[in-house]
């Protein structure tokens, strides 16, 4: 019998995990922390860099008896702002350590930096993807824009991939689950079967598989979507009973949810494949065939997610990439 969400937060509540509401300032709405009341005194993901969502956060932890000042370990769940942008503050008043993916680490520390890269390499995405010139304009001002909600982030305990990490009360697993982000990583408590799994798994939105430069350093361009259906799949066949995610309410069904989204990639990758069947066309082509003139913070998620279905159908071996001049069209193989 699955839990129904409100009886999760309850049993997650007894094993000393509570969730905080952080607001945002994005589409997404409020984010989800975690209060892991343990040794050490542990908070999972910050909320955004702003005086609402640090005032929130101080008195979500008054109402259970802490403050910043007390926490001992912050552990960062992956590179999105929304989801680490207090960190810095956090630390300065608590000298609490700070726990992440260790491939992440870098990228993390030079926040600005790769920022600025993560934008250059989007708008090159976009342009050859045949986004138009001013729209990749636009949207790198967003962004940009956006940029003083995030911070940069001092790793002190860089995780690998499988690490068990000991409380006193409790023992949580790092496991590397990437796809919404190349830095994506869940907290596992097999005793508990409780899974802290931020974005990878959201029960009301679909998470986008964002097209992000790889952590390693290479420069081929990552298969987002085929990483994130992959990840996915590793996480159905854990038995969890409850899973945390970073925004809204708890997932009780996890495996009912990811064969919900897998089903739906399939579908979409369907459609995708006769759009190109039809005609060779650039991934803004796909995108406006599908959903039309959208707004242009939308384009890039759009365009990741056309570009994430569109390698599912050239790793079988349907469909491939043709140059043309400064873009690529998707073209039907025979
Ligand atoms: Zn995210």
């Amino acid at each position: 019998m699955t839990l129904t969400p409100e009886r999760a937060l309850e049993q997650a509540a007894l094993a000393g995990i509570h969730r905080l509401r952080i607001p945002t300032p994005f589409a997404v709405g409020r984010v989800n922390c975690y209060l892991i009341e343990d040794e050490p005194l542990t908070l999972v993901d910050t909320g955004p860099n702003s005086g609402k969502a640090l005032d929130e956060l101080q008195s979500q932890l008054g109402a259970r008896g802490h403050s910043i000042d007390d926490l001992e370990l912050v552990i960062v769940t992956h590179q999105h702002i929304d989801h680490l942008g207090l960190v810095e503050i956090i630390v300065e008043h608590s000298g609490a350590e700070v726990a992440a993916i260790g491939v992440a680490a870098e990228r993390l520390a030079n926040f600005d930096e790769d920022a600025e890269a993560e934008d250059r390499f989007a708008v090159d995405l976009m342009i050859r993807n045949g986004i138009p010139e001013e729209v990749t304009v636009a949207l790198r001002s967003v962004s940009r824009s956006f940029r003083a909600w995030g911070s940069q982030v001092t790793v002190t305990k860089p995780l690998a991939d499988g690490e068990k990490m000991a409380f006193r009360d409790r023992t949580l697993q790092a496991i590397h689950r990437p796809g919404h982000s190349p830095s994506d990583t869940v907290f596992w408590d097999e005793r508990r079967r409780i899974l802290i799994a931020a974005d990878h798994l959201i029960a009301h939105i679909s998470s986008n598989p964002l097209i992000s430069r790889a952590l390693d350093g290479s420069e081929q361009r990552p298969q987002a979507l085929v990483t994130y259906i992959a990840s996915m799949e590793k996480t159905r066949e854990m038995p969890a009973e409850i899973v945390l995610s970073g925004h809204g309410e708890p997932v009780t069904d996890h495996v009912a949810l990811i064969d919900d989204r897998i089903a739906k990639h399939e579908r979409r990758k369907e459609k995708i494949y006769k759009l190109i069947a039809e005609q060779p066309r650039s991934g803004y082509e796909i995108a406006q065939a599908i959903w039309g003139n959208v707004a242009v913070t939308q384009a890039f998620l759009t365009l990741s997610e056309v570009i994430g279905h569109a390698d599912l159908l050239i790793n079988e071996g349907r469909v491939r990439e043709v140059e043309d001049g400064q873009v690529v069209r998707f073209l039907a193989v025979d």
